[in-house]
C-alpha cells in the first residue's frame, strides 16, 4: 500500500477561469484545494477577449440565465478585485451598429418580443457619438469585458499567498490511482477530484465520452486612431476597447478545429470586414488563435461521473465563459459541499444513457 500524505478535500486539474473561479469559492466554504495546470498559454482563457453580452445578437435574445447572471456579474468579479488588489473587470456598453434599415428594424421589433427593451436604448443616426452610424444602433447598458489573464494571473498570485496549492505540470491520466477513497497521483493525494480541462477533456479516459466540440477563435489585436474608446462595437464581428488606441477585434468560428496556429488569411478576412464599417486605417499588431470548449446544446458540462462518484467535471463554457463562471461556480461549489441541486441543463447526468445503461 502507498504511505498516505494528508489527502486534499479536492483537486482541480485546469487552472483556466472554470478551474480557478471552482477553487476560490471552494475555498471561501472551507474545502484544501491542489490545482494542476501545465499553463498552456494557448488556452481557451488565456485567448478569450473575456466580453460579457446579456443577448443573443442573432436573434435579440437573451441568453441563458441572462436575467440571473448579468445583474451581479460585475459584482462578482470586483469582489474578487478587492480580495486580490488587482483591476480586471470593466463595465462597458455594447453598441450594436446595424447593418441597413431592415436590420434597424428587426431589432427594434425582436427586443420589443423578447422583453429586452429595458436593456437596450436605441442610437439615431444623427446622435452617432463619433461614430459611423448610418443606420443608427442599440446601446446595451448590462455589459462589459473581463481581463481574462489578467484575472487569472491575479488569483494564481493570490494563491501563492497561501490558501491554494498550484502546481504547475501536466496532469497524467493513467498515473491517477484509488486507495483507500482516496485518489493518488505519485505523492500528492485528494479524496475528490473535478477535472476542468477544457479542450483537455479529450485526453481524460473518465469523461470523453462527453460530446465536447472544439470551436477555433482567432483574434486580433488592432490599432485605430481616431475611434472612441467608450463601447464595444459590435456588428457580427466585434471590437473591444483596450486603451490607448489599442483595440482587440474578432472573431472566426471554426468547427472542430484545434489549431492555435494564427494564418494570415483569416486575419485579412476579419479586417476586411471590419473596413466595411470603420473608415479609419486598421492596423494589425498581433493575431492569436485557440479552440473554445464547446457543446452543441450551448449547455455547459457539470456534475458527477456515474461510475466513480468522487470524480466530477466542469467543462462546456462555450463562448461564454467568463459570465457563466460566475453564476455556475457558486452553485456547483455548494453542490460539492452540501449536495445542493445543480441546475438541471447543464448536469452531465443528461447523458448517461447510452453510455452507462
Ligand atoms: C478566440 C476566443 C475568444 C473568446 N472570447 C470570449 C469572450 O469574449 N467572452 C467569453 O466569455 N468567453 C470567450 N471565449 C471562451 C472562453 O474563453 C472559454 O469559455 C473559457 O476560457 C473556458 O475556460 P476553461 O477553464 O473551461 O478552459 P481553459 O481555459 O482551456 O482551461 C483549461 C486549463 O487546463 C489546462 N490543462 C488541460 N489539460 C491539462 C492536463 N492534462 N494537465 C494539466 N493542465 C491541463 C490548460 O492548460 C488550461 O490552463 C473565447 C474563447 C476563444 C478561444
Amino acid at each position: 500500500m502507498l504511505e498516505e500524505a494528508t489527502p486534499y478535500d479536492f483537486l482541480i486539474v485546469g487552472a483556466g477561469i472554470a478551474g480557478v473561479s471552482l477553487a476560490l469559492e471552494l475555498q471561501k466554504r472551507g474545502r484544501r484545494i491542489a490545482l494542476i495546470d501545465n499553463e498552456n498559454p494557448k488556452s481557451s482563457s488565456r485567448t478569450a477577449a473575456g466580453m460579457m453580452n446579456p443577448m443573443v445578437p442573432r436573434n435579440v435574445q437573451k441568453a441563458w440565465k441572462c436575467d440571473e447572471i448579468y445583474p451581479s456579474v460585475f459584482e462578482y468579479y470586483e469582489n474578487w478585485e478587492h480580495l486580490f488588489g488587482a483591476k480586471f473587470i470593466h463595465r462597458i456598453p455594447t453598441l450594436q451598429v446595424h447593418k441597413n434599415a431592415q436590420h434597424t428594424k428587426n431589432w427594434t421589433k425582436r427586443s420589443r418580443e423578447n422583453g429586452f427593451q429595458q436593456h437596450l436604448s436605441p442610437i439615431d443616426p444623427s446622435d452617432s457619438h463619433g461614430l459611423p452610424l448610418p443606420f443608427g444602433g442599440a446601446l446595451c447598458h448590462l455589459s462589459g469585458k473581463l481581463d481574462v489573464k489578467e484575472f487569472l494571473d491575479a488569483a494564481y498570485l493570490y494563491f501563492a499567498q497561501g490558501g491554494i496549492d498550484k502546481i504547475n505540470q501536466d496532469f497524467l491520466h493513467s498515473e491517477l490511482k484509488r486507495e483507500n477513497d482516496v485518489w493518488s497521483l505519485n505523492d500528492l493525494w485528494s479524496r475528490r477530484i473535478v477535472f476542468a480541462e477544457g479542450i483537455g477533456l479529450y485526453e481524460n479516459p473518465y469523461f470523453n465520452y462527453l460530446p465536447l466540440g472544439a470551436t477555433g477563435g482567432d483574434i486580433l489585436e488592432l490599432e485605430i486612431n481616431d475611434l472612441p474608446q467608450d463601447f464595444i462595437l459590435k456588428r457580427k464581428e466585434w471590437l473591444v476597447p483596450i486603451g490607448g488606441n489599442r483595440w482587440l477585434g474578432g472573431s472566426t468560428y471554426h468547427n472542430e478545429s484545434l489549431s492555435t496556429v494564427p494564418e494570415a488569411h483569416h486575419a485579412a478576412e476579419l479586417i476586411e470586414l471590419f473596413k466595411e464599417w470603420i473608415p479609419q486605417e486598421i492596423k494589425l499588431v498581433s493575431h492569436r488563435r485557440a479552440p473554445r470548449p464547446t457543446v452543441a446544446t450551448w449547455r455547459p458540462f457539470l456534475g458527477q461521473h456515474p461510475q466513480h462518484d468522487t470524480l466530477y467535471i466542469y467543462n462546456g463554457l462555450g463562448s461564454k465563459g467568463s459570465s457563466l463562471v460566475s453564476y455556475l461556480s457558486p452553485r456547483y461549489a455548494d453542490f460539492l459541499c452540501s449536495g445542493s441541486e445543480l441546475p438541471e441543463e447543464v448536469n452531465i447526468a443528461r447523458f448517461v444513457q447510452g453510455h452507462f445503461t
